[in-house]
């Protein structure tokens, strides 16, 4: 059996919803797809849950053939977590969704939907976000989704959204991306042609807690921000060249003003302001321009492919 569509769910302590999510998404999928073209599978991953988490899903694969786990032997995180099932899906769509049930899996039936449609990824985009701890959590989200529209240049409302659609090829090509830190969303839509979004119903999570803490935050957007561009290391270049011009400006206004007023009283500290802002200036272009050099080993060593053919065509032979 080939599924049609793979169904990604990270796990990390959620011992507390495992139940009602397997209720209502194998229910979902037993309704909405059917028939020989149309199988389905739900991969797993354990992320190193301390809970009973794996021996919940390990339950549930004995009774469903259609249940893959994957277990690893610590955690590493959601987006670790989302590859690692990546590795194993076989579907030619697939779904990723969250764990604690703050996206409804009754909305896949409408990503597939789109998918359908043509589009290469599917974004969720969550309508009436509920989030208790709302500012703390939403701001930084906002911040996000500000930055990560600027530097893939692709605009989405939604990037914090883990209820997206992914066509086969987008997966195989993140798959082939080795770096560490990547951030799923923004990296599927720098392989993807055609993206949508579709608004999805937002719940508060349904049981326990939030897996990301301060720090983990403060993480995944360090990662979502240097890992799409190499703006912050070349705004140094143009601080510095900025500062190092108001320097040299500051200078002639102070030369000129000697020239035109010899009689004028212009003390020595300012000239030694001018000469300060001068180099401070230099100093942050120099570091800018280092910045550029370990910007681009930074990309080289990400290893990224270059491009992703996807259909070769030619007159002999088949298209593969
Ligand atoms: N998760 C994971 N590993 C982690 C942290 C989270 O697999 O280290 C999973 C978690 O079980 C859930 C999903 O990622 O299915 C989203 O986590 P959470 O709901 O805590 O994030 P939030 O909604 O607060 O952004
Ligand atoms: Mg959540």
């Amino acid at each position: 059996m080939v599924p049609y569509l793979s169904i990604v769910i990270p796990i990390y302590n959620e011992e507390a919803n495992i139940g009602n999510l397997w209720a209502r998404l194998s229910k979902v999928l037993r309704e909405n797809f059917v028939g020989e073209d149309r199988e389905w599978e739900v991969v797993f991953t354990d992320d190193g849950s301390r809970d009973a988490s794996l021996d919940m899903l390990i339950a549930i694969a004995r009774d469903e053939p259609r249940v893959t786990v994957v277990e690893f032997n610590r955690n590493y995180g959601q987006h670790s977590a989302i590859f690692g099932a990546f590795s194993v899906v076989r579907g030619k769509v697939v779904v990723t969704m969250d764990a604690d049930l703050q996206n409804p899996p009754e909305e896949i039936p409408k990503l597939v939907a789109k998918i359908e449609e043509g589009f290469d990824v599917v974004g969720g985009w969550r309508q009436g976000r509920t989030d208790n701890d709302s500012l703390f959590r939403t701001l930084p989200s906002k911040l996000v989704n500000a930055v990560t529209r600027k530097t893939t240049g692709v605009r989405l409302h939604d990037y914090g959204c883990m209820l997206r659609a992914y066509r086969r090829e987008i997966v195989d090509a993140m798959l082939l991306c080795k770096e560490r830190s990547s951030f799923i969303p923004a990296l599927a839509n720098s392989f993807a042609k055609r993206i949508a979004e579709v608004p999805v119903a937002h719940a508060e999570r349904a049981a326990g807690d939030s897996k990301y803490g301060l720090w983990k935050l403060v993480n995944l957007q360090f990662d979502l921000l240097t890992s799409f561009s190499l703006l912050p290391l070349q705004m140094l270049s143009v601080l510095g060249l900025l500062v190092s011009l108001l320097g040299i400006g500051f200078g002639v206004f102070l030369l000129a003003y000697r020239i035109l007023h010899p009689e004028g009283t212009v003390q020595g500290v300012f000239t030694l302001f001018a000469v300060l802002f001068f180099f401070v200036g230099a100093q942050f272009l120099a570091f800018g321009l280092l910045g550029e050099y370990i910007g681009r080993i930074y990309q080289e060593v990400r290893d990224r492919p270059r491009y992703v053919v996807k259909t070769l065509h030619r007159q002999d032979g088949d298209a593969s």
